[in-house]
């Protein structure tokens, strides 16, 4: 391959780099040439020449100019001193100052060009250096330029890291090949590699250094994508998917005497999805849509479609309270059309579990909703044609895929309502399909929220008081279950004890993690039952719980909180239609802190709210990496080169779908690259 010598090259052969070198450079993940190259600067300090004139007051400055006179410098105590001198640069009279540097005096020799660099005095037109240039070697190499900043261990100094950076450039820049295709060099006037490269570590300017980044930043959100598509194409040609005739006036039937008419982009999902199950490819979709945006009855007429034609359907969700609440919304729909749906979590005690799972396996079940004990027990499918995982985000990869390994090459979907935005699901999730539904139905009111001190408790309380009193009920969220001593947070122990006396004698229960499934299930049940009125709990409310009668959440400690969280706590009230509440107590402490409560007060909206958070915490944070497959770009961030992202993803797709990437000898490196990648895929399995 083209890039073979360059690939193979050990940090080693660099000019100054030896055994002990290597080891620590090792341990910032560079161990070829290649990686040293990659290493670039996080940012540049800059060290461009100045005039006096276009200096500004109180900044930073570089100066080149001649000594005139004698150094002059004054000890302080013991190990203080201030050196001055005078320089002329470009016919200016300026002072420079040195503060405990005596040792640059006898270096400072009359008649001599320096280079200084420090803060700027314009008034008394004096310098104060912090970095100063004497040699003819260091002026050259290092002054005068924009010089970049890498990240280092403690063993290694970013000077020295500079230099062999530098020095191995000299050596082997003329090994870096290009990897982009010629054409879409032209196309958007990219600079080659080589020279990108070096210029994101030595630009002489910005400019030059955006037009580096620039190149960079295509190159890798290209390779990205090509890497993605490549591997979907290859997952669609290996699985072969099973291809579903079912019963097209059956199903509508079912949609016809749903008790509500479809929204409009439910419709529409519904009819990528049903496009999906006919298809001989296999389904990889995920389905985003914001809290109450109903997915689950989107859920409901895809299994009965999947059922129609004759195969099992699983429904993975990450909670037991999720499961119940699944089966008690999926088969009142689907019972009356002869589905059976049964659950299967991992509290299920032996008999029920070996009951359940016997019924699976004869094909008695139709529809599974179940825990991880779905994947986790050994359940044996007669004929399982269709998997949803609810709250994708919640299972890891390695469990999705296991999931997946179930069955005959199921068709997959993952729900979640943790929406984000278009261009980042098309990132995280390239290999996979996206549905939106991006419609509320009718008549729902957003959830009015407001942000309050946690001083003004009280008048909470009576607003709690009130809307029981007119027979709705209220959550109110802890985000500890117990006292810490760590963390001064509200916990839900105390809080039911002190709201059980202030609002005596309405009925008050506690609901948390910790607690015995058989508990937690009875408090559940009484809630839904409105024999509790107020719920006091944990996030375990937090996804999909359905209690309509609901119109009060109030959650405590709210800066504690992720947004995306926030939002789907928010998303537990108001289900019944009719106007609800969100009250948020949080005395934030950052500047951050107040924005986030500011974003939960002004949109109600998931997809804007998801954006918001991108923007505060940034993608790496946001997505918690490694699970999500979003990778960690070296150059490319995927808020501000969003962009460059589509326009990479169109231009591998087309690339890909052309004849001649698989033919001519141009697109030679990159077929390589991909072949390499998918063989270290396999090594990795
Ligand atoms: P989510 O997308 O958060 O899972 P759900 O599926 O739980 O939302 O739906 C929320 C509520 O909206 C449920 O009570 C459901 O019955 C109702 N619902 C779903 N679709 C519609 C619709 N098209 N018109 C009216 N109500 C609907
Ligand atoms: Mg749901």
């Amino acid at each position: 391959m083209s890039e073979m010598g360059l690939d193979q090259r050990k940090v080693t052969e660099v000019e100054g780099v030896g055994a002990k070198r290597a080891e620590e450079l090792a341990r910032l993940g560079i161990h070829r040439v290649k990686d040293l190259f990659a290493h670039f600067p996080y940012r540049y300090d800059d060290y461009r020449l100045l005039s006096p004139a276009d200096a500004i007051h109180e900044e930073k400055a570089t100066f080149r100019g001649l000594l005139y006179g004698e150094a002059s410098n004054r000890w302080y105590g013991k190990n203080k001193s201030r050196l001055t001198a005078r320089l002329e640069v470009e016919g200016v009279h300026i002072q420079v100052v040195w503060f405990n540097q005596a040792f640059l005096r006898k270096k400072l020799i009359p008649g001599k060009p320096i280079i200084v660099s420090g803060k700027w005095d314009a008034h008394r037109l004096q310098l104060t250096a912090d970095r100063t240039f004497t040699s003819q070697a260091d002026q050259e190499q290092q002054a005068g330029r924009l010089e970049p900043v890498y990240s280092v261990t403690d063993s290694i100094s970013v000077t020295w890291l500079r230099k062999a950076i530098r020095r191995a450039f000299v050596q082997f820049s003329e090994e870096i090949n290009e990897v982009l295709p010629q054409e879409l060099l032209d196309e958007y006037r990219l600079m080659s590699r080589a020279k990108a490269m070096y210029l994101l570590h030595f630009p002489k300017g910005k400019e030059e250094g955006r037009l580096a980044r620039r190149r960079m930043v295509y190159e890798e959100l290209f390779l990205y994508e090509m890497r993605l598509l490549w591997h979907r194409r290859r997952q669609k040609q290996e699985e072969k998917g099973m291809s579903r005739t079912f019963d097209r006036v059956k199903l509508q039937s079912f949609i016809e005497q749903l008790p509500f008419p479809l929204t409009a982009a439910q419709n529409r999902v519904v009819q990528e999805i049903l496009t999906d199950l006919v298809s001989k490819e296999r389904m990889n979709r995920l389905l985003q849509g914001d809290v109450g945006s109903g997915k689950t009855v989107v859920a409901a007429i895809c299994l009965y479609a999947n059922y129609l034609a004759g195969f099992q359907g699983a429904m993975m969700v990450p909670t037991e309270i999720l499961a119940e609440q699944h089966l008690r919304s999926l088969e009142p729909l689907l019972a009356p059309m002869g589905v059976r749906v049964i659950s299967l979590t991992g509290r299920m005690i032996a008999k029920e579990k070996r009951e359940a799972l016997g019924q699976v396996q004869m094909g008695l079940a139709d529809i599974v909703v179940g825990t991880h004990a779905l994947i986790q027990e050994p359940v044996v499918f007669r004929s399982l044609g269709f998997v949803i995982t609810d709250e994708q985000h919640r299972f890891g990869v390695n469990q999705r895929s296991l999931l997946r390994e179930k069955g005959d090459a199921p068709d997959v979907l993952y729900m979640t309502a943790t929406p984000i935005p278009r261009t980042l699901a098309i990132s995280a999730y390239g290999d996979m399909d996206v549905s939106t539904i991006d419609e509320l139905p009718a008549g729902r009111l957003p959830v009015e929220t407001y942000w309050v001190k946690s001083g003004v408790w009280s008048r909470v309380v009576e607003f709690i008081r009130k809307q029981c009193d007119s027979g709705r009920q209220a959550y109110v969220i802890c985000p500890l279950i117990e006292e810490s001593e760590k963390m001064d947070l509200a916990n839900a122990y105390s809080v039911f004890e002190s709201i059980t006396q202030e609002l005596a004698p309405i009925r008050v229960g506690l609901l948390h993690g910790k607690m015995p499934p058989g508990e937690k299930e009875d408090v559940m049940k009484g809630f839904e039952a409105n024999e509790v009125e107020v719920l006091i709990s944990t996030t375990v409310v937090e996804v999909g719980v359905n209690v309509p009668n609901a119109t009060v959440m109030v959650v405590y400690d709210a800066d504690r909180f992720g947004l995306a969280q926030l939002h789907q706590l928010r998303g537990r009230v108001g289900r019944g239609g009719g106007s609800a509440t969100c009250i948020l107590l949080a005395d934030p402490r950052s500047e951050m802190g107040v924005e986030r409560m500011r974003v939960m007060t002004e949109t109600t909206d998931g997809f804007e709210i998801a954006r918001r958070d991108l923007e505060l915490r940034g993608p790496g944070d946001y997505f918690g990496v490694k699970q999500s497959g979003v990778p960690d770009f070296k150059v490319a961030d995927l808020i501000t080169d969003f962009r460059v992202l589509e326009i990479a993803r169109a231009d591998a797709a087309r690339l890909l779908a052309q004849e001649s990437f698989y033919e001519e000898s141009a697109y030679a490196w990159l077929r390589g690259y991909l072949h390499d990648f998918e063989k270290n895929q396999a090594n990795l399995d």
